[in-house]
């Protein structure tokens, strides 16, 4: 999914050198969080939020109270209040945690665009770059934590660190209310006491299998030379040992990003013509289509990206009857979107297009844009093939080429 920005880097993923500062958050017993905070008499008591046993429920979330009896998410119910059976049964209630968490997001969103959100409560945020706008990192990341609990009432937990793979078990050390903030370069040594089952891709499988090589901790798997881990666990060894050293570049996925072929521009200068910007929204329709045609999939929804100049940024989408591949299909419909969303005259930083909503393309097998569109589909093939060979700008449409840009 490559986010391809051709003048400044600011709004891409980070690139090369540069010192990354991942953080990851984790709201401390979320749903039964939420329900101690409307309804202050539940405070401070064993909260299990979670289906009635008679329904065979299992518990979705229990206040810490509750956890000192042994209670814990995903128990039966039933068993959870033999644990604990003066605890408070509260039936969950998902449109409620549901608007408490986009809450939370926005805060997370003043500090960086770059979010990805794993589940209802807990999501990373790539704050890479972003010293030069709110100062040190680290203090940055204890106002994230502060600004969760006096705006929105939440406690949470933050892991604070050079990737994800680090910051996420940062945030689950010292929960509730945790903070714990690994420096650049204390990676390997953060991870060395703790067992090694709290590294990713450490199942019950691979981690029995540690365990008979004498591995406890991910200090001791570090240790171990990686033929003895590719002897062990074939090509996953190397990455097992990588992990033990706290090394990770995976890269935080917005929602943008997740699952669809998309492409943005950011402009050396915020513009406001808007022939150029339609101008702009074609050949990124452009690429899109020629990814998707190179990868074999075609989408339906088709999305639209606007950052102004202040860097609100507006994302809107429109879903298709029938999966497209087609340049002209995907253009049409961001510029349709751009006509109804684009504040006229208001100067824009960056545009984006993507498809989302992507299958494969077996339906090509029955022809059905062959028919819609014969000659657009086999123009596009070809230009593809060309672009292959000769590589990405060797050829443009005519209505692509600008006259400042014959040059290139
Ligand atoms: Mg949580």
């Amino acid at each position: 999914m490559a986010n391809q920005t051709r003048k400044p880097k600011s709004d891409s993923q980070p690139a090369g050198t540069r010192l990354r500062w991942i953080l990851h958050i984790d709201l401390d017993a979320f749903f039964a969080s939420v329900e101690e905070l409307l309804n202050p008499d539940l405070r401070g008591k064993p909260v299990i939020v979670g289906a009635s046993p008679a329904h065979r429920g299992v518990v979705a979330s229990a206040s810490y109270a509750a956890r000192e009896y042994g209670v814990r998410s995903a128990m039966p119910t039933a068993r959870a209040l033999k644990l604990c059976p003066h605890a408070i049964l509260v039936p969950p209630r998902h449109h409620v945690y549901g608007e408490f968490s986009d809450r939370v997001m926005l805060i997370l969103r003043d500090f960086s665009p770059i979010l990805e959100q794993v589940s209802i409560d807990e999501a990373f945020l790539d704050l890479t770059g972003c010293e030069r706008l709110w100062g040190p990192i680290p203090d940055v990341a204890r106002r994230i934590q502060q600004r969760v609990m006096d705006e929105v009432g939440l406690s949470a937990s933050v892991g604070l660190a050079s990737n994800k793979l680090v910051a996420k078990i940062a945030s689950d050390l010292r929960k509730p209310r945790g903070f714990v903030y690994v420096a650049h370069g204390r990676e390997a040594e953060f991870l060395a006491p703790l067992p090694v089952e709290r590294l990713w891709g450490v199942g019950k499988v691979t981690a029995a299998a540690l365990h008979r090589l004498g591995v406890e901790t991910i200090g001791n798997l570090a240790a171990l030379p990686e033929s003895v881990l590719v002897d062990a666990f074939g090509p996953h060894g190397a990455a097992l040992k990588c992990r033990a050293l706290g090394q990770d570049d995976s890269p935080v996925i917005t929602e943008w990003q997740a699952k669809s072929v998309s492409n943005e521009e950011t402009f050396a200068t915020d513009q406001t013509d808007e022939e150029f910007l339609r101008h702009e929204l074609l050949r990124l329709s452009d690429k899109v289509a020629a990814r998707l045609r190179a990868n074999g999939q075609a989408g339906r929804t088709v999305r639209l990206k606007i950052r102004y100049h202040d860097f609100a940024t507006v994302l809107r989408s429109e879903t298709l009857p029938m999966p497209t591949d087609s340049a002209r299909d995907i253009y049409e419909t961001a510029l349709a979107l751009w006509h109804k969303h684009w504040q006229k005259g208001r100067a824009v930083r960056l545009v984006g297009v993507g498809v989302a909503n992507l299958e494969s393309a077996p339906y090509r097998q029955l022809g059905l844009f062959d028919d819609a569109h014969p000659r657009e589909d086999k123009l596009a093939r070809t230009l593809d093939e060309i672009r292959d060979k000769f590589g990405r700008d060797a050829i443009r449409r005519a209505s692509l080429l600008r006259p400042d840009e014959d040059a290139d």
